[in-house]
């Protein structure tokens, strides 16, 4: 999912917030993602599972082969469909232990969970009201 910036993708400045202690300030970037990405990319997905499937139903059992790869083909392709925004990167710091926050591209969930590798727990990316809507893409 590592792609070049879009001419969509932007910055905001969210924060990390964690129940019982003060947020913190988080630059993040996403990129929106059209209509065309997700179901290029299922259909892309889904087909590359369909074409491996009779060559892995060759080997015994038949059936749970043919079977796994088209539940793997549907699991993925759906995973790419339901991705309306990309989390490309957050930059914060735990506001519990002050530990840098990092994440790698992936999809952007509501809410967000950012793990702390410092203290095992996970706050939550608050973006500003209306940001998503805002730059959502057709
Ligand atoms: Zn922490």
């Amino acid at each position: 999912m590592a792609e070049p910036r879009t001419a969509r993708t932007f910055d905001v400045e969210a924060e990390a917030s964690l129940f019982g202690f003060d947020a913190t300030p988080a630059s993040a970037t996403i990129t929106p993602r059209t209509n065309a990405w997700r179901i290029g990319g299922a259909a892309a997905k889904f087909g590359g599972f369909a074409v491996i499937a009779p060559f892995v139903a060759v080997f015994p059992p038949h059936a749970v082969w043919l079977i796994g790869a088209l539940l793997a083909g549907s699991f993925l392709a759906r995973r790419h469909y339901v991705e309306r925004f990309t989390l490309e990167r957050v930059e914060s710091s735990c506001p519990k232990c002050g530990a840098t926050i990092s994440t790698r591209p992936t999809r952007l969930l509501t809410p967000h969970p950012l793990p702390c590798d410092g203290c095992h727990h996970s706050s939550i990316l608050r973006l500003p009201e209306g940001t998503l809507e805002e730059h959502a893409a057709s």
